[in-house]
């Protein structure tokens, strides 16, 4: 479904991506793991056309989307969830979601409204208020539900469980999960390693802007380097 071939993207004359190769299968939860610096956020970007490679290419469904602009990926099925969730905190949940559908021409947004709600009960508690009175999990939820608006094949998912508390961690991962079973192929960056690896098929790990490693989940969690570095098991 999606494939980063010799991917390499520069900030200025700073290289944060060294040539990575990467390749989701449709219907699958794929993880990207590495420590603060790696690289993940500037892959995600890369992928949903925030930055533009300045080698390599990206493969989406068989078309080449090298270079193309976030809304031209949006359109074509891809959605970034960003780290830090920017939601707009001066307008309602409502409008959040509705500016999530804004590139859609189909009539079923109101539906999708009514379904992103069933998914977040809270949201529809809160369905007037501002997005900036939510609180960090609550505005996790918006941000996710507002990518579901495009109705992603992709949704990419950065750090999604960042500074929130366990109990909401759990709530985050068991969504991902039912998004995922439901049919959306997710590319999911996280801290939390383990939960990650539990969620996700197969999973990269990046070092300063390389891959050191990659394979399925289950080999990722009993692979000696993986379990030192990022597991706290020597
Ligand atoms: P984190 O978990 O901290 O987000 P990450 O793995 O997502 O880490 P990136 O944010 O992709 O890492 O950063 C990769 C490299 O690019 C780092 O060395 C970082 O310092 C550098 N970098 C990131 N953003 C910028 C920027 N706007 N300008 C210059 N360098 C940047």
């Amino acid at each position: 479904m999606l494939k980063l071939t010799g991917v390499e993207t520069y900030y200025g004359n700073i290289q944060a991506l060294k040539g990575i190769d990467i390749e989701v299968t449709q219907g699958e939860v794929v993880t990207m793991l590495g420590a603060n610096g790696a690289g993940k956020t500037t892959t995600m970007k890369t992928i949903a056309g925030v930055l533009k490679p300045k080698a390599g290419r990206i493969e989406f469904m068989g078309e080449d989307i090298t270079g193309m602009r976030p809304d031209q990926l949006v359109q074509r099925g891809i959605s970034l969830v960003p780290e830090g969730r920017a939601i707009l905190s001066k307008m309602t949940v409502l409008e959040n979601l509705e500016m999530g559908a804004f590139q859609r021409r189909d009539h079923e947004v109101k539906q999708d409204i009514e379904k992103v709600m069933d998914r977040f009960p809270i949201l529809r508690e809160r369905v007037s208020q501002l997005g900036g009175t939510l609180s960090g999990g609550q505005q996790q939820m918006l941000a996710i539900a507002r990518a579901l608006m495009s109705r992603p094949k992709l949704l990419l998912l950065d750090e999604p469980s960042m500074g929130l508390a366990p109990l909401i961690i759990a709530d985050i991962f068991r969504i991902i999960r039912e998004i995922n079973e439901e049919g959306t192929t997710v590319l999911l960056v996280e801290q939390n390693v383990r939960q990650a690896l539990k969620v996700a098929h197969k999973g990269y790990v990046l070092e300063t802007g390389r891959l050191v490693a990659s394979g399925s989940s289950e080999d990722l969690l009993n692979d000696p380097k993986v379990k030192e570095a990022y597991l706290g098991v020597g």
